[in-house]
């Protein structure tokens, strides 16, 4: 089998290489054809050399009459390469690679790819690419695929080795296409073998545009049968525990819910009724709240763990944090004052179950499911903040309590189409409505030259009006949220804040390298009000509810992704007091900016969402990026037209060939591409 070989068979591949493709996880023939270009160059049209414009991205072809190094004044040595076809002849200039001198020589004919440039008073080619003319070319004269440069791999040398294995795979049938031939034929999409070479090396931007929508088609297909063949096997479930709601226990939730010092909101009401009927099937509930931050998602999960209270069963709350855990510990313990229900923690540092106690609801985070601990009357299991959960965790959790109803509740935002691709498996309630008297956060994007007037303000605020501030640290490293050099930097901001700008006030730091107990103090100090300023990476995410924090300042606000900022945001404006929200960045670039200015101009978290969406697949297929909620490797979320159809097909596919597809193969792969949603 051709894709099997392993990548030691490339030609004229070093054992660096070798070893670079290997720490990416690409082992074989077949992982390097997975991985795919993030976009591609059209160099496949030839200009003609006295035709090419400046400003145009061009591929030129002609014969070298003239190859030599020169030396500038300040010792630049400059490679003077001159070349000529039949319309006239063009001088292109490297700086500083001499041996292109003895690679371009005098008589070969070469393909050159680039913008084309003023280059001392005179127009040239920035020679981006460049190639000897042979019967194939692999980096010009051809839509050319272009890789992301990681762990010392250039671009072109992914190119090369990718190169190689496609002209094998034209003489193959591999991979083998283990989709029917009629949904083949109904969805119009090309076979796996063509999708593969036309991934890389199209023949034309309709072959492009066609491979990647087979294999985004089956990327999208994978979530979609993943779900409903999820949602099948949940609903032959039955659960474990049954739950009544008879007059008795109807009246003590109005009780309840009348004991609140708030009126919950319609949509928490309507949302309270669908986990009501849920919980009252016979097949456990598997339900997804979906609310944004500060929308009062805690409150409706307290009900249903009230519920089965009444019923009495347990209910185990789980939160991907200590602090988190922490924070649900205290808001529940005040929910349920005034009733008898037996509330308990156990994390890593923080344990109050008693040895022989019988809780009726048990908070905590990952630690409860390793821990020994058994729970025999597990009715509810609530995940707060679900994306940071896995399958595995989570059927690990469902050991616990054999099969209990499950409610998972997340604050990203996320378009509804979107969620029903995503999370297709759940049942799904959404909190819209803010509660009532909420001023909306005022969010400003503050330029470099306000950044000494916006902190004089703060502290003016700070000691007048007694509020608290969040300044959060930008990531350092796009695709991890707590890394060491994130919190170097964030220590280096702390030593700045707390030494010069503010010395007046008490500034501390949170990192998401400090120890549990460490981490505790501080959020601790800084909910009682013993500390003005937190300065933090964004380890305060999630759920965090200080009402008296009131500023949130972001520095590097460029690098956050909208949902996230919009996560960091809803850390502020839960009091009654305006709060407000700077976000700082050191960028000048106004399109790059757009996209703050949009996040200043909304408190919806939705909208955001679907703007991120919007943005990210405009359906430039040339630049397809990555979208932050789920990393798709290359289908897009916003091709609701492709969604539709792989939705169908599942459903095609469930019904006419159950077995084809098996639930255990797609499910580590789905779990990696939702778990990338943080
Ligand atoms: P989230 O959905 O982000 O988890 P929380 O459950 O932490 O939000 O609620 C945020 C705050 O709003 C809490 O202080 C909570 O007591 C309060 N709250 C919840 N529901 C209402 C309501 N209907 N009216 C007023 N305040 C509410
Ligand atoms: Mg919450």
């Amino acid at each position: 089998m051709l894709l099997e070989t392993p990548i030691e068979s490339l030609p004229a591949t070093s054992p660096v290489t070798l070893h670079r493709f290997k720490t990416l996880g690409i082992n074989t023939y077949f992982d390097l054809l997975n991985y795919f270009p993030f976009r591609h160059e059209d160099y496949s049209l030839i200009t003609p050399i006295s035709r090419i414009q400046e400003g145009e991205v061009v591929t030129v072809k002609g014969v070298i009459i003239q190859s030599k190094n020169e030396i500038t004044r300040r010792g630049f040595r400059l490679q003077k390469i001159t070349i000529q076809d039949e319309s006239g002849r063009l001088t292109l200039t490297w700086i500083n690679q001499p041996y292109l001198i003895h690679v371009l020589k005098e008589g070969m004919t070469v393909f050159v790819a680039g913008e084309v440039v003023r280059f001392a008073g005179k127009i040239s080619i920035q020679p981006d690419q460049w190639e000897v003319a042979k019967e194939e070319t692999i980096h010009t004269n051809r839509i050319v695929p272009v890789y992301s440069e990681i762990r010392g791999l250039s671009s072109k040398t992914i190119r090369e080795k990718v190169f190689h294995v496609v002209s094998h795979l034209k003489n193959t049938d591999e991979p083998h296409d283990h989709m029917p031939g009629e949904v083949v034929k109904f969805n119009n999409i090309l076979s796996l073998h063509q999708a593969y070479i036309g991934v890389h090396f199209p023949e034309s931007k309709t072959h492009l545009i066609a491979s990647r929508k087979r294999l985004g088609f089956d990327e999208l297909l994978s979530l979609h049968l993943y779900s409903q063949m999820t949602r099948r096997e949940w609903q032959q479930k039955k659960a474990t525990h049954h739950f009544l709601l008879d007059n008795k226990k109807k009246l003590l939730i109005e009780k309840f819910i009348n004991s609140l010092p708030f009126e919950l909101t319609d949509d928490q009401k309507t949302s309270i009724d669908e986990i009501k009927l849920d919980l009252l099937k016979t097949h456990p509930m598997n339900r997804f709240l979906q609310g944004d931050v500060g929308s009062g998602k805690t409150v409706v999960a307290a009900i249903a763990a009230y519920l089965s209270y009444l019923n009495g069963f347990q209910t185990l709350i789980m939160a991907p944090t200590e602090i988190l855990a922490t924070q649900h510990y205290q808001t529940i313990q005040k929910l349920f004052k005034s009733l008898p229900l037996k509330i308990a923690i156990q994390t890593g540092s923080h344990k109050s179950m008693k040895k022989g106690g019988v809780y009726d609801i048990i908070i905590g985070t990952q630690a409860l499911l390793t821990s020994s601990l058994t729970f025999d009357k597990v009715g509810l299991v609530v995940i707060d903040e679900q994306h940071r959960f896995g399958v595995a965790q989570r059927s690990l959790l469902k050991e616990k309590g054999k099969e209990p109803h499950l409610l998972t509740m997340t604050a990203t935002p996320i378009p509804r189409t979107l969620a029903l691709t995503l999370y297709g498996d759940l049942d799904l309630s959404t909190i819209t409505q803010m509660p009532l008297g909420r001023l909306p956060i005022k969010t400003f994007l503050v330029p470099l030259a306000k950044r000494m007037a916006a902190y004089t303000w703060i502290e003016k605020k700070v000691r007048e009006e007694k509020v608290q501030v969040f300044i959060i640290c930008p990531l350092i490293e796009e695709s991890e949220s707590e890394t060491l050099q994130t919190v170097k930097a964030a220590k280096k901001e702390y030593e700045h804040l707390k030494n010069e700008v503010f010395k007046n006030l008490k500034v501390s730091l949170l990192h998401g390298k400090l120890k549990p107990r460490e981490k505790e103090l501080v959020m601790k100090e800084f909910s009682d009000g013993k500390t003005d300023i937190l300065v933090s990476t964004s380890v305060v995410e999630v759920g965090i509810d200080i009402p008296n924090a009131s500023i949130m300042i972001i520095e590097g606000a460029e690098r956050f992704g909208l949902a996230q900022l919009h996560q960091l945001r809803g850390r502020i404006g839960r009091g009654t007091v305006q709060s407000y929200c700077y976000l700082f960045s050191e960028i000048q670039d106004e399109s790059k900016l757009k996209r703050l200015h949009f996040f200043a101009g909304t408190n919806n978290g939705v909208k955001l969402a679907e703007y991120d969406l919007g943005q990210r697949g405009s359906g430039n297929i040339f630049g397809t990026k990555q979208h932050g909620y789920l990393k798709l490797k290359i289908a897009s979320l916003s091709d609701i037209e492709l969604m539709r159809q792989a939705k169908s097909a599942a459903k095609y596919i469930l019904e006419k060939y159950p077995h084809l597809f098996s639930l255990s193969t797609m499910q580590k792969q789905i779990e990696e591409v939702r778990i990338a949603n943080n």
